[in-house]
């Protein structure tokens, strides 16, 4: 059997950023209007900053104004829920994201559910998992946008198709189900308490794992043909790179899996690159509805 397709989510997610780019251009053009996105960063953690400055330059690179807010690892919840509130009441402001986790002080929660609904191009909003659970217009969560945007690009119509989602959380698996299921997908999800996870694997035309165990989905697991979504980000050591060095690597053992699926995407270069390219095409998304515009029409 012949190798799978390894999906290119770094080229993938350039051509997102590229249509969303055109789409800025023309709402400038026609309508006078530049989407703002307002990125907030509370405390010093290393790896939110490196994301929260990724965040801005891509934001920057497609035309829209982006707006950072660095607050003290300090801050107080009510401090955050004022700085959301001016934020929801800035037109200049059409997405507001803030970096999660936040300092244990403040429930992250509370102010997720401060944000305006209309603006949280996060989609984490309790508003918005309703509207996507209810078959609403709704902002949806970047991640598991970004591979159900690659599913499709790989298979065409997903209907009928048997869904694994490995990972049941809020920001990923959960919203990933609910957008297979719109697809109408027959979906499964499976999670640590799952009874035999490589059975539930082997009946899946697609998988997608996001649980956070390294290598955790064996390649004899997946179904030959399978299409292999892997949202994992796991740093192991990587001693041959030298002493202390590390490498990231996704939750489905790739290069077993990669001799049987149809299609799968690496870690690095599958599923990340497309998160942030998400977020901005959120961030357009929000800025029309807010403009009563028609996506869609733009160009
Ligand atoms: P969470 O820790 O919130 O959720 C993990 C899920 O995996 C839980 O539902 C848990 O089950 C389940 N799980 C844990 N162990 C097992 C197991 N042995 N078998 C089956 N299920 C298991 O993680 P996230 O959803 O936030 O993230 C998942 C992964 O995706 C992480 O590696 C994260 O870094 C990555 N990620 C990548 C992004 C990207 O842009 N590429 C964005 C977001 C996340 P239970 O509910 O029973 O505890």
């Amino acid at each position: 059997m012949s190798e799978a397709k390894i999906i290119d989510g770094k080229a993938f997610a350039a051509k997102v950023r590229g249509d969303v780019a055109k789409n800025v251009a023309a709402l400038k053009e026609k309508h006078g209007i530049t989407p703002g996105l307002a990125v907030v960063l509370v405390g010093e953690d290393a790896a939110s900053q490196v994301y929260v400055g990724a965040k801005g330059k891509a934001t920057v690179e497609v035309g829209m104004n982006s707006f950072e807010h660095r607050m003290g690892a300090s801050t107080s919840a009510t401090e955050l829920l004022a700085k959301v509130d001016a934020l929801n009441n800035d037109p200049a402001v059409n997405g507001i994201l803030v970096q999660l986790p936040l300092p244990t002080q403040i429930d992250d929660a509370a102010v997720i559910n401060a944000i305006a609904v209309e603006k949280d191009v996060d989609g984490f909003h309790i508003q918005n998992a309703g509207l996507l659970a209810t078959g609403g217009d709704a902002m949806v969560a970047c991640t598991p946008l970004g591979c159900l945007l690659m599913l499709k690009d790989q298979l065409g119509n997903l209907s009928g198709l048997k869904a694994l989602v490995v990972g049941r959380s809020n920001i990923v698996g959960k919203p990933m189900a609910q957008l297979l299921l719109r697809e109408s997908c027959t979906v499964t999800i499976a999670h640590s308490r799952t009874k035999d996870l490589a059975a539930e694997c082997r009946q899946a035309d697609i998988i997608v794992a996001a649980v956070g165990v390294p290598h955790l989905v064996k390649g004899d697991w997946v179904k030959p043909g399978a299409t292999v979504i892997d949202v994992g980000m796991n740093r192991i050591p990587a001693p041959e790179k030298g002493e202390g060095k590390t490498r990231l690597v996704g939750d489905v053992d790739f290069d077993e899996a990669v001799k049987v699926a149809g299609a799968i995407t690496p870690v690095p270069g599958g599923v990340g690159p497309m998160t942030i390219a998400c977020l901005l095409k959120n961030t357009l998304t929000a800025t029309c509805r807010q403009n009563g515009l028609e996506e869609d029409r733009l160009i």
